[in-house]
């Protein structure tokens, strides 16, 4: 995705490991795409749980900290882009309380979408927040219920969400795993000799050894203590829903996600989207990275010859810009460029996995021609984005979505290329394993699964 849209958070726990929290935050490592604004790990000695965080990356953690200094025997860790509270120390998971139960950490990738309401209410009864996250308002919940065990608030607190949610709590003894009925982002379980882990995507299990066992299914409670682990259900919901946008742009592509390779599913798609919006061209280029799967599956069913014609700097991060040029043009400079001779005469076919605002995609359009292209047609292995996402993917807002208020003609013409294709939703949704019923869509065809705030800044308009 060449425009600026993050994705959620990456969660992570190990219980009966060794060498924790490092291995925790080892594993985070695999889970960094998911989030580069803060990290953090809590660990479970038997007798208490301590929390380590800062802001930025992995790397950062592990050189401000001192983790060795931390021990257990289980741990949890938290890799973070805000969705829900403005992005601070304060709101960096894991997020650690103290409840009738003793110490109880959590950490949760999705966006909760009923919790506005909870919090007004609980404020209006004197609760105090130390955050702005959904997340806290869920610890508050739970430590209110009459529940006569922890095991049992959480799965009391946990059916009443509404939105998505992957959760790891973690208390001196005992880890709990949560997803919401719908299974909107992805969670697995793993195996690690005698350890159990439990992670967003599977690329974590490999970097640590771990071996997949399973997804954590839909509405599922899994407990984790030293006499083993136990499941139950705590809510069921009409249909699953995962996050399409998972297989198109999120995920990494040696996961598995939502128990299906996201590379097979994302070629899969890729070679969809060339029977749908067939081009003639010379060669095809993907926009690096999160597109090149897809661009690969493309070039396949088109029999067209797939190139490297667009690089992408991994290191830009924050930078100072010339205020005196355009600052887009400079963002997008920074961080893509071509690879001269490999346009040059050429008519390119551009894959990419989705358009948000477009205005990254003009510059590289133009880029490309500047590099001596005779045609450039840009193909998006995704349908129209045109509204906003409510279960942790952080959409602009509606008006900034180009989608919302022009064709996709007139964004064809805005880009400035000879022709512009989108993939149809059946289309998408068809070439995910079990078929659109399993999905969400939402931000494509406005049929949201799940409750949405009518009081959003945001709210859908749909149809
Ligand atoms: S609205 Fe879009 S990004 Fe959000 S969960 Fe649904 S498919 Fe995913």
């Amino acid at each position: 995705m060449s425009d600026e849209v993050r994705e959620e958070c990456g969660v992570l726990g190990i219980f009966n490991g060794e060498r924790l929290p490092r291995q925790v935050a080892m594993g985070l490592y695999a889970l960094q795409h998911r989030g580069q604004e803060s990290a953090g790990v809590a660990v479970a000695n038997g007798e208490r749980v301590r929390v380590r965080k800062s802001m930025g990356l992995v790397s950062h953690l592990i050189r401000e900290n001192n983790l060795d200094e931390l021990s257990g025997f289980a741990a949890i860790g938290h890799v973070r882009y805000s969705t829900t509270g403005s992005s601070t120390l304060a709101n960096a998971q894991p997020i650690l309380v103290s409840c009738r139960w003793g110490h109880l950490a959590i950490v949760h990738n999705g966006n909760l979408t009923n919790t506005d309401e909870m919090r007004y209410e609980m404020e209006q009864d004197g609760h105090i927040f130390l955050s702005t996250t959904d997340s806290e308002v869920l610890l508050h919940e739970i430590a209110r219920t009459k529940a006569a065990s922890l095991g049992e608030a959480i799965r009391i607190a946990c059916a009443k969400l509404t939105g998505s949610f992957c959760i790891i709590f973690l208390t001196k003894d005992t880890m709990y795993v949560a997803r919401d009925g719908f299974g909107f982002r992805p969670m697995c379980l793993g195996k690690m000799n005698n350890s159990w882990v439990v992670a967003s995507e599977s690329c974590a299990f490999d970097l640590l050894g771990a071996s997949y066992v399973r997804d954590v299914k839909p509405g599922e409670l899994i407990t984790i203590d030293k006499d083993g682990w136990r499941t139950e259900q705590f809510t069921s919901k009409p249909r699953k829903a995962h996050c399409i946008f998972e297989y198109v742009y999120f995920s990494r592509p040696d996961s598995l996600i939502f128990e299906h390779s996201c590379d097979k599913i994302r070629r899969r798609i890729g070679r969809q989207l060339a029977k749908e919006c067939p081009v003639s061209a010379d060669i095809v280029i993907s926009v690096p990275d999160s597109s090149t799967t897809a661009a690969l599956g493309y070039a396949q069913e088109s029999k067209i010859p797939f190139e490297i014609g667009l690089l992408r700097n991994h290191y830009v991060g924050r930078t100072f810009i010339d205020p005196s040029q355009d600052v887009r043009e400079q963002k997008v400079r920074l961080k893509f460029n071509v690879i001269q001779g490999v346009m040059k005469g050429k008519r390119v076919c551009v894959v990419e996995d989705s358009i948000v605002r477009g205005t990254t995609l003009r510059y590289i359009a133009r880029m490309i021609r500047e590099a001596g292209a005779t045609e450039v047609h840009i193909r998006i292995s995704s349908p129209p984005v045109a509204h906003p996402c409510f279960f942790g993917m952080d959409f602009p807002t509606t008006g900034e979505l180009i989608a919302s208020t022009l064709t996709p003609a007139e964004i064809g013409k805005m880009l400035n290329v000879d022709s512009l294709g989108y993939l149809s939703v059946e289309g998408l949704t068809g070439a995910a394993p079990g078929g659109p019923k399993d999905y969400c869509a939402a931000c494509f065809d406005c049929n949201y699964p799940d409750y949405v705030p009518s009081n959003s800044t945001t709210p859908p308009h749909c149809g």
